[in-house]
């Protein structure tokens, strides 16, 4: 812990919110600590792009905005053009522009850098210069639309995510704090931007605990029982997850497939995604609620944020690799 961080020193609080658990106990613990609602943002990373649904669940954008609705807090979207299939599908080409969602409408960053080509998928690796997804759908996309706000400039920004220790050797060793990327506290712009991983040293009984206190009813995909509201056919997913957005989305699954084939390269190296997936079992979370399973994957969440009577999760306390 940086010993002269004080967490109510700050203009503006940036969360990034997936619509997953640990960034909605993020915002939640920011409530607890007494940071005013009026500062704070939910930033969600629109992984596809705003159009069509390749790789994320298409219910998570409308689950976001309901979550915001519900406690009155703003949220803004942010995406690459043309998202996961159009970078992945990069032919020579420089990567897409960013768009971003701001108080004052939609603006754009972006679009003329270096020709590149991928036709792969993002490599199982902790290395982001491989697992492409992250730095080019969200980090990278975070940073662009926070240099190109002139409301930050000279103001003191927190940009607050949700990674914790016990997930991952790597995500272990990251800071509880540091300077963001998007600091420019010594140049021009003058706008201070810190980074708090608010919740590093929680273990998942603290995050499900203060979900159960709010009676937050969370993404519809930690019932059916994925243990992580990553994207529907995340790269790290586990071959009961596959198996299970198989049983979901069965042409979305045969057509990540087919680009498998045409790469030559699977996401899971040495075996094909329909292989992997025959090795787990579809969770029955999705045959016992079939109304929650159809809402995961429809782009309008209909269910309510807030409940009278908490239930845990099928998918809580889950192993992300093994199960
Ligand atoms: S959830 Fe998985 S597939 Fe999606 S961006 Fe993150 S690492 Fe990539």
């Amino acid at each position: 812990m940086n010993e002269t961080f004080n967490i109510h020193e700050y203009d503006h609080y940036l969360i990034m919110f997936s619509g997953g658990k640990d960034s909605t106990a993020s915002f939640l613990h920011l409530l607890d600590l007494g940071i005013p609602i009026s500062k704070i943002e939910l930033w969600h990373h629109l992984i596809d792009g705003k159009e069509h649904r390749f790789m994320d669940w298409e219910c998570t954008e409308d689950y976001c905005r309901k979550f915001a609705d519900a406690f009155l807090v703003p949220i803004y979207f942010s995406w690459k053009q043309g998202g996961f299939e159009g970078e992945m599908l990069r032919n020579n080409t420089p990567t897409k522009e960013t768009y971003f969602e701001t108080p004052d409408g939609l603006f754009h960053s972006g679009g003329k850098g270096k020709a590149n080509t991928r036709f792969q998928f993002p490599q199982l690796s902790a290395n982001l210069s491989q697992r492409w997804c992250s730095p080019y759908l969200k980090i990278d996309v975070a940073a662009s639309a926070i240099v190109n706000q002139p409301r930050f400039n000279g103001k003191k920004v927190l940009v607050i995510s949700g990674e914790r220790a016990e997930e991952s050797p790597s995500r272990k060793h990251y800071l509880f704090f540091e300077t963001d990327r998007a600091d420019n506290r010594n140049g021009r712009k003058k706008r201070h931007v810190d980074r708090c991983r608010i919740i590093h040293h929680w273990n998942e009984k603290r995050v499900w605990d203060i979900i159960a206190v709010y009676k937050i009813i969370v993404h519809p995909c930690y019932y059916l029982g994925y243990g992580r509201c990553s994207c529907k056919w995340c790269i790290f997913a586990s071959p009961s997850q596959v198996a299970t957005s198989f049983a979901l989305s069965p042409k979305q699954g045969a057509k990540i497939a087919e680009y498998e084939k045409q790469f030559g390269k699977n996401i899971h190296p040495g075996i094909d995604l329909g292989s992997y997936s025959s090795k787990g079992l579809v969770y029955e979370g999705v045959f016992q609620f079939p109304s929650i399973a159809a809402q995961a994957i429809s782009r309008n969440y209909l269910l309510p944020i807030f409940c009278d009577n908490w239930i845990l999760p099928a998918g809580a306390y889950k192993s992300f690799h093994n199960h």
